[in-house]
C-alpha cells in the first residue's frame, strides 16, 4: 500500500549550458521575465553574455485604472528601467495588442525578423503550457507568443520563409541552437540564480505602477520570487535557482543535456 498523500518529489533539474555567448528573450508583456527569469538573466550578462529583450506587447491593457495609451508609456519605461538592472540595454517593443495577441503568419515574421537581425545562439521565452502547474492557468499571449517564438526561430533559418525581409544585408538566421521556456511546469533544467537573487528582486521591482495597479495586498516581490526560486533550487542542491524547459532545434540534440 502506498499513502496517497505522499507525491514522488520532483526530479533533479540539470544545469543548463552556458557556452554560448548570445541571446534573445522573446515574450509576450513588460514583466514577464521580472516573474522567475530575470535573476538567471542576470547572471549570465554578469559572465559577459549579450542578451536582448523582445516584449511582442507593451502590457498596455494590463492596469485595469489606466488608459492603454498612458499604460504603455509607463511599462515601456518600467521595462527598460527592470532590464538595466539585470543588464539587458537593449530592449524592443513589437506593438502587438496586449490581451489579445493571435498566433499566426504575421507574429511568426515579426519573430524571425527579430531574430535575424540579433543572431542568437539561444532563444528565450516565457512558459507556454496551458497551465503554471495545478491549479494555475497560463494566460492566452503566453501561449500565442511562445508557441510563435519556437516556430518563428526556425522560420528565420530558411530563406524561402519572409523572403521579403532579405533586404540591405539582412540574411537568414539558422543559428539558434535551442529555446528555453522560463517557469515551464515540465522544466528538466535549472539555473542557479543564488548569487543574483537580488537583482532579480530589483528587476522586479521596477514593475511598480504594474505592482501597485494589480492591487495585491500586502504583495512583497522578494517573498514570491523566495518561494518559486526556493522550490526550484531544491532541485539543484542551491538555495536559489530558475526553471526552463529546453526545446532543441539541433536535429537529434534531445535536450543537450
Ligand atoms: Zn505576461
Amino acid at each position: 500500500m502506498t499513502d496517497p498523500s505522499t507525491r514522488p518529489a520532483p526530479p533533479p533539474l540539470k544545469p543548463l549550458p552556458e557556452d554560448w555567448s548570445k541571446a534573445l528573450a522573446i515574450v509576450a508583456h513588460p514583466d514577464d521575465m521580472e516573474f522567475g527569469a530575470a535573476a538567471a538573466i542576470a547572471r549570465w550578462t554578469g559572465q559577459g553574455k549579450e542578451i536582448g529583450y523582445v516584449m511582442v506587447t507593451s502590457g498596455e491593457a494590463g492596469i485595469d485604472g489606466l488608459e492603454p495609451g498612458e499604460c504603455k508609456r509607463i511599462r515601456e519605461a518600467e521595462q527598460i528601467e527592470s532590464a538595466r538592472i539585470v543588464g539587458v540595454d537593449t530592449v524592443e517593443f513589437l506593438g502587438f495588442p496586449d490581451g489579445v495577441v493571435e498566433y499566426g503568419v504575421a507574429l511568426r515574421a515579426a519573430i524571425a525578423a527579430v531574430v535575424r537581425r540579433h543572431q542568437p545562439e539561444i532563444v528565450i521565452t516565457g512558459n507556454f503550457r496551458d497551465s503554471f502547474g495545478p491549479g494555475a492557468l497560463n494566460q492566452a499571449d503566453h501561449i500565442a507568443v511562445g508557441r510563435a517564438v519556437l516556430d518563428g526561430v526556425r522560420d528565420a533559418g530558411n530563406r524561402w520563409v519572409f523572403p521579403e525581409q532579405l533586404v540591405d544585408g539582412l540574411e537568414k538566421w539558422g543559428g539558434v541552437r535551442a529555446v528555453w521556456a522560463a517557469g515551464s511546469p515540465q522544466a528538466r533544467h535549472g539555473v542557479d540564480t543564488t548569487e543574483t537573487f537580488e537583482a532579480g528582486v530589483d528587476s522586479l521591482k521596477a514593475h511598480r505602477a504594474y505592482i501597485d495597479g494589480l492591487g495585491w495586498e500586502n504583495f512583497d516581490e522578494r517573498e514570491m520570487l523566495e518561494g518559486f526560486s526556493r522550490m526550484t533550487g531544491t532541485r539543484m542542491g542551491v538555495a536559489f535557482a530558475a526553471g526552463f524547459e529546453v526545446y532543441s532545434l539541433v536535429w537529434g540534440g534531445g535536450d543537450e543535456d
